[in-house]
């Protein structure tokens, strides 16, 4: 039995990046991955501009004014943002200017127009500059055309698109998403619209996981209920493992009579990399690799197992092999607002929220009794409290690692 931190690192090591990638236009980028590095050849500013409405100088001619004997300047131009100015500017001249203009030829710095008195053809500068240039943006001082503007494996959201925008990048390479087929296995399962027979549950699993890698960008192929049949799961598992990058099957991990799933992934020629990991919930994890390059995790069936299953091992997974750089967990130090326990035993993971309780984060454990069966209280949750494997007790008050699961 493998560590959390040993499995973590079996699987990551594992997975590479994949190589496809498409085209798709700037309208369509959110939320992909960017598979090529973007540079601009422009500067950014583009040219010197205003900052500010007001009027362009010469430093030199105002850099003594004051109020009370105020240097006059005649107004020799107006230059909306959009107009390429004209006209230079000569010693005891201004043009006025308007924020995002160009700078005319001749001026350096701009007076906010607070600080002037516009009399007809002339304009009062009332308080002298503090530097030459103040106000002025110069260009090339953001961003010097031809250096890398954004990486390649970072995540398309709004920011970057208003960066892409300017670049005028509206054709991009991207990462393609990754199929993940997701199938539950049991006898006892049934779909969320039949009828409830004695013995019988709900397949709550396919449905959860569906969403949890539609939530990761890639894209899920639910394969349906799968019967404790070794038949059917093999033939299921082959067309899987030869259609997806990912195969995600719950059930049939442990090490009951009617659980033949790690079997059948030796049979199909897969190596069975990990068989169980010291976490609780979540010990029977089981991972495989297929020649082919398919990786396949076999998830225990109870629905809190999956979940922190998915949330710990195939979230990182999923991540790095669509391309993103940022693929590691992200985990925070917060104040546990609820008494923590563990036998000690293994790595425990409890299900809950993060809060922010004025304007700090911190966790509370869901309510209702912590049984890796019980699903009804996982509605709410956004993160797992980790007690270390050896650590009994986590008191109220003290801080905890707690891993995301969902964006706070
Ligand atoms: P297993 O991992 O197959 O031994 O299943 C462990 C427990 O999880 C059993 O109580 C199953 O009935 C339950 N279970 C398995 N698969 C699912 C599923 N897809 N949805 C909800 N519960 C499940
Ligand atoms: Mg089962």
């Amino acid at each position: 039995m493998y560590s959390v931190k040993e499995a973590e690192s079996i699987i990551l090591t594992q997975i590479q990046p994949r190589q496809e990638t498409e085209k798709v236009s700037l309208e369509a980028a959110f939320g992909r991955i960017l598979a090529e590095d973007i540079s601009s050849d422009l500067d950014f500013p583009y040219w010197d501009n205003s900052a500010m409405d007001g009027y362009a100088v010469r430093y030199e001619d105002v850099k003594d004014t004051n109020p009370e004997n105020p240097v006059t300047l005649k107004i020799i131009a107006e230059i909306p943002a959009g107009k390429v100015p004209e006209k230079i500017i000569q010693p005891g001249e201004t043009a006025r200017i308007f924020t995002g203009a160009m700078l005319p030829a001749g001026s350096d710095t701009i007076i906010m127009q607070e600080n002037t008195d516009k009399k007809g053809e002339r304009v009062a500068i009332l308080i002298p500059p503090e530097k030459i240039g103040l106000f002025v943006r110069q260009r090339g001082t953001f961003y010097r055309a031809g250096n890398t503007l954004l990486k390649a494996g970072i995540a398309l959201n709004s920011p970057e698109i208003a960066v892409l925008a300017t670049a005028q990048a509206t054709e991009l390479t991207v990462f393609s998403r990754p199929q993940v087929a997701i199938f539950s296995t049991g006898d006892e399962l049934i779909n969320p619209d039949e009828t409830l027979q004695k013995g019988q549950i709900i397949d709550s699993n396919r449905y959860a996981l569906t969403a949890f890698v539609a939530s990761l960008g890639a894209i899920p192929r639910p394969l349906g209920i799968i019967k404790d049949n070794p038949d059917l799961l093999r033939e299921t598992i082959r067309k899987a493992i030869n259609s997806s990058a990912i195969v995600l099957s719950t059930g049939g991990v442990s090490v009951g009579d009617y659980d033949y799933i790690e079997g059948i992934l030796g049979e199909l020629g897969g190596k069975i990399l990990i068989g169980s990991v010291a976490i609780q919930p979540g010990k029977p994890l089981t991972f495989a690799t297929f020649p082919n390059g398919c990786i396949y995790f076999g998830i225990p069936g109870n629905p809190v197992s999956a979940l922190v299953c998915c949330w710990r091992f195939v979230q990182m997974a999923i991540k790095k092999l669509s391309g993103l750089t940022e693929y590691q967990n992200k985990f925070l130090r917060v104040v546990t607002r609820d008494t923590l326990k563990s036998k000690g035993q293994r790595e425990v993971y409890l299900w809950g929220k993060i809060e922010i309780i004025e304007g700090v984060y911190q966790f509370q454990l869901a309510s209702g009794q912590h049984n890796s069966a019980n699903l009804i209280n996982l509605a709410g949750t956004n993160a797992l409290a980790i007690i270390p494997q050896g650590k009994t007790t986590i008191q109220a008050g003290e801080t905890v690692e707690v891993l995301t699961g969902l964006p706070l």
